[in-house]
């Protein structure tokens, strides 16, 4: 088995973990309440990602928001067709 030749000085092992620094943590604001938090992450004070409720104590609340974004999709997609079909119908 190889063995070291000389002894490692205390010097140059000081020398080595010298370079061993700790690194800034990378945060972003929270969008909706400007909270510090991970990117990537569920912001820890209001529970928000990417503008949806995804975290609460209150599991109704999640779902009430959930059904209330569904609903207003669904609005959106009445209001495109039926736009739609009004310019059919000024064409004809
Ligand atoms: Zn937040």
């Amino acid at each position: 088995m190889a063995l070291p030749k000389r002894k490692h000085s205390k010097a140059r092992t000081g020398k080595r973990k010298a370079q061993w620094k700790i690194a800034l943590i990378n945060y972003s604001l929270c969008s909706r309440c400007g909270h510090p938090r991970l990117p990537h992450t569920v912001c820890s004070n209001c529970g928000y990602y990417n503008n949806e409720l995804v975290v609460s104590h209150l599991r109704e609340e999640i779902r009430a928001k959930r059904k209330e974004r569904k609903q207003k999709e669904m609005i959106e997609e009445m209001e495109k067709r039926i736009e739609e079909e009004e310019k059919k119908k000024k064409k004809e």
